[in-house]
């Protein structure tokens, strides 16, 4: 199994087990004029928590109000 990210934990993340709701911001940074938001999460697996880097494509206008209440996720 090859990921398409670069990871150094020994589990490969499959997104039908990653929930938005047990995932939080860890942060928000500019990197060679790049935009990245750093996420953490549990590992379905092991449980360990990860951060996960994500570079930011886009931005758009939401409705959603801030913070997130858990009825969005239902
Ligand atoms: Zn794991």
């Amino acid at each position: 199994m090859s990921a398409a990210y670069a990871s150094d934990h020994e589990h490969e993340l499959a997104a039908e087990y990653l929930y938005p709701a047990d995932a939080d911001v860890l942060d928000i940074y500019e990197r060679d004029g790049s935009l990245y938001v750093e996420v953490a999460t549990v590992c379905p697996e092991c449980s360990e928590t990860l951060a996960l880097t994500a570079p930011v494509e886009s931005a758009r206008e939401t409705e959603v109000d801030l913070p997130i209440d858990d009825d969005y996720y239902d």
